[in-house]
C-alpha cells in the first residue's frame, strides 16, 4: 500500500512550513515550539500514547477509545497551512492499554493497527466535517462552498447527506457501476464523532473510512477521490 500511495499522491505544498495553530495543544498534548518555521515538510504528525485518551472537539473518534468499540487510535488535525489551509499538523493518539491487549495475544492484529492508523491519518488529511470549510477548488485554488461538497438528499425514505465532490462522484459511479449516482452517502449514525465523518456503512463496508474498522478494509478510489477533491493533493493514475 505504501508503494501505491507513493505513486499516486503528491501534495500541493510550499517550501516553508508556516501554519496557523488552533491552540497551544494539539489533541491532548502541547505542540513543541521547535517545529515552527521548519522547512520541506508536508504534514507533521504528533504521536502520543495515553491510557485513557481525552480528545478535544478538534479530534475525532473519541468514542472509539472505549473498549466496547474496540478501536484504539484517535486522530485529528490542529493546524492548517497559511497558504492553502491544508491540515499540516495533527496528532494520533494511541490507547496503549487496549493496544497491548490486542497485540500481545494476537500478533495478526498488526494489520488492524495499520488500518486504524491509516484511517486516522486520512481524517487528519481532510476527511472530516471540520475540514470541509477549508476545501479548495483544485483548478482555481478558491475555497469551495459547503454545497459544492455535501448536499442533502432522500434515500431509503430518509434524509441523507451525500458527498458531491466531482472526484468522489466519478470514482463512486465507476466503483458501484451506477451512472445515476448523485453523490456518496455519509454515515448518519454513531454520534457526532462518527456521523458525517465516515462513509455510510451500508454502502462502503469495504472502505477504510467506514465508522467501524475491520482489518479486511482497503483504500477505495472514492476515498482517494475525496482527498483529491479537497484541492490539496495531486493524484495520478488511481
Ligand atoms: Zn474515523
Amino acid at each position: 500500500m505504501i508503494e501505491y500511495l507513493w505513486r499516486v499522491f503528491r501534495t500541493h505544498s510550499s517550501r516553508q512550513y508556516n501554519f496557523n495553530q488552533f491552540s497551544g495543544n494539539c489533541l491532548n498534548h502541547p505542540v513543541p515550539t521547535r517545529i515552527q518555521g521548519v522547512q520541506d515538510l508536508d504534514l507533521l504528525l504528533l504521536v502520543s500514547f495515553d491510557k485513557v485518551p481525552q480528545v478535544s472537539r478538534m479530534g475525532y473518534d473519541n468514542k472509539h477509545f472505549s473498549e466496547d468499540s474496540k478501536r484504539f487510535v484517535a486522530g485529528g488535525f490542529c493546524g492548517v497551512s497559511q497558504s492553502n489551509k491544508r491540515p499540516v499538523l495533527g496528532e494520533i493518539s494511541v490507547n496503549y492499554e487496549l493496544l497491548n491487549k490486542m497485540i500481545v495475544p494476537l500478533t495478526t492484529d498488526f494489520e488492524r493497527v495499520v488500518v486504524e492508523t491509516l484511517h486516522q491519518i486520512i481524517h487528519i488529511m481532510g476527511f472530516s466535517t471540520f475540514a470541509f470549510p477549508y476545501y479548495r477548488d483544485p483548478n482555481t485554488g478558491l475555497a469551495l462552498t459547503l454545497d459544492q461538497i455535501v448536499k442533502g438528499g432522500t434515500l431509503r425514505n430518509k434524509e441523507v447527506s451525500l458527498v458531491v465532490l466531482p472526484q468522489v462522484v466519478r470514482a463512486a459511479r465507476e466503483h458501484f457501476d451506477c451512472n445515476d449516482l448523485e453523490g456518496l452517502e455519509l454515515e448518519d449514525e454513531g454520534g457526532e464523532n462518527i456521523a458525517g465523518n465516515h462513509w455510510e456503512r451500508r454502502v462502503a463496508e469495504e472502505d477504510i473510512m467506514m465508522g467501524i474498522t475491520d482489518s479486511q478494509q482497503g483504500l477505495t478510489n472514492y476515498t482517494i477521490g475525496l482527498l483529491e477533491g479537497t484541492g490539496w493533493y495531486q493524484l495520478s493514475n488511481y
